[in-house]
């Protein structure tokens, strides 16, 4: 189970988690959370500010951080509980004093820096939920995630080592389940095999769960949030978008991929290795079915559309060979530029000369550009958007794209592209038409959804 920032943001929001993991005791769960709502921004700005010598607006952030804590302790407990609880915190909070001193001092911070400070808000949250749970009588067992929680060295986007985390949850976690106990534990945070602290990537905690959860063989991986399940279109931009009430695993990675925010794009993977399903709860609304997703749901086959999804910042790369390459080596050479400077390609079009690529890091482009300029010529458009179409009955619908860009035949169109497992069809357009196209695609794709009561809903 897990809770992400809006389920843990408040005293009201943990009580109501708690009435939630009680119904499932039986059940045996883990329960792995976020930082609560907009702590890990907080976190990350404090750094950045010490960073600029900015010291004593960092050390107000770091009040702020430890008297949000205090208020949702102050809510939530009292005597000595309280008191127990708000010298955790004020000893955490100096710490995070003593870390914004020492970047001040060498006026320069690090990956490595910056995820030992975004590694405080899930560890403040966890804390507290779980001092919660005992004195509600459950018998809970707090766990630091990075004792089990095995990562590489790329720190703020760290890849965990199953191998080694499977081992130490066993050992750690799986011990306190056998035991009755709900294990609570943090999202996002994990360690090197030499113990420094790591983050696996913003919005990892639903990464984290499915990890735990695969690793533990649960029975299902449940992603609690704040709307109803995975819905037709990012509810900010589409007011009625409908609940999907079962997709496939397949369709649920390309949308993650794509940019909705719901599910942490590698959330799915570790659920498919074993075949546990996934759903997407909403907290502010328990008893709602949420969206169920599985390897293979029973599906109608006129229903062509599940979802639309959108990624804003992408950067378009217009690559032409000058030379005449083989095809096989231009493209060759080309993505090892990419690869150089361990910059992903999200999608591509390409002829046997020419090449377009979309990229959101643009962190090195102008060293990429540098380097493709040896063999063709670069043309690079930025402020783009990617709207991607996905649905697992995209495949094999004949005469698609006709169908899905109708409605928007106006707008001018950058590149188009059905990904290799033709379940999404993906096309660039200008970054402000984003909300626009959209709302219009929604409109059109989804007027014939109360068709199909069994795969949606209001
Ligand atoms: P959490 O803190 O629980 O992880 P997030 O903010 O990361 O929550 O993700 C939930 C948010 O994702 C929703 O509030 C919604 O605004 C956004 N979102 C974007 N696209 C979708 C979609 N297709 N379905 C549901 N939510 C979406
Ligand atoms: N707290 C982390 C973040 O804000 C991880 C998460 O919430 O999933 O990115
Ligand atoms: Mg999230």
């Amino acid at each position: 189970m897990k809770f992400g920032g809006t389920s843990v943001e408040d005293a009201a929001a943990i009580r109501n988690l708690t009435d939630i993991v009680k119904k499932e005791i039986p059940r045996k769960p883990v329960v792995v959370v976020s930082a609560c709502a907009g702590i890990t921004n907080q976190l990350l700005n404090a750094a950045q500010l010490a960073s600029q010598g900015k010291k004593e607006e960092a050390l107000q952030v770091v009040i702020a951080i430890e008297g949000r804590h205090k208020k949702i302790a102050r809510d939530l407990f009292d005597g000595d509980t309280e008191r127990f609880i708000n010298k955790h915190i004020t000893s955490q909070a100096e710490e995070l004093s003593a870390l914004v001193n020492g970047v001040v001092v060498l006026g320069e911070l690090t990956p490595r820096s910056l995820d030992a400070f975004a590694a405080y808000g899930e560890r403040f949250s966890s804390f507290i939920i779980h001092h919660y749970f005992e004195s509600q009588k459950i018998k809970s067992f707090w766990v630091d995630a990075r004792s089990f929680m095995k990562t590489d060295e790329q720190y703020t986007k760290a890849a965990v080592n199953f191998d080694a985390t499977e081992q130490l949850l066993k050992e750690i976690v799986q011990l306190k389940i056998d035991n009755g106990y709900v294990v609570m534990t943090q999202g996002f945070i994990g360690s090197t095999h030499s113990g420094i602290t790591s983050t696996i990537g913003r919005g990892g905690s639903d990464y984290s769960a499915a990890i735990i959860g695969a690793l533990l063989n649960a029975e299902d991986i449940q992603i609690w949030t704040d709307v109803d399940g995975i819905l037709s279109a990012d509810p900010t931009v589409v007011k009625n978008a409908k609940k999907i009430k079962v997709m496939s695993f397949s369709e649920a990675s390309e949308l993650a991929y794509f940019g909705a925010r719901v599910l942490h794009p590698e959330t799915i993977l570790p659920a498919v290795k074993k075949n546990i399903p996934v759903r997407v709860l909403n907290s502010k609304n328990p008893n709602a079915t949420g969206t169920l997703i599985v390897s293979t749901p029973k599906t109608d086959k006129r229903c062509i559309v599940k979802s639309i999804a959108y990624k804003e910042g992408i950067t378009l790369v217009s690559i032409v060979s000058t030379r005449m390459f083989l095809a096989t080596g231009f493209l060759e050479n080309v993505f090892d530029v990419f690869h150089k400077y361990q910059t992903v390609v999200h999608t591509v079009a390409t002829s046997e000369v020419s090449v377009t690529a979309t990229i959101d890091n643009v962190k090195n482009l102008s060293h990429i550009v540098h380097e493709l300029q040896e063999f063709a010529t670069v043309t690079i458009t930025d402020k783009k958007a990617m709207v991607c179409i996905v649905g697992d009955n995209l495949r094999n619908s004949p005469g698609l794209a006709v169908k899905m860009l109708g409605p928007i035949a106006d707008i001018n169109i950058n590149m188009i592209s059905q990904g290799a497992s033709e379940i999404n069809l993906s096309f660039v357009i200008d970054e402000e038409q984003v909300d626009d196209v959209v709302l219009r695609l929604h409109k059109e794709l989804f007027s014939n959804a109360d068709q199909f009561p069994e795969i949606f809903s209001n």
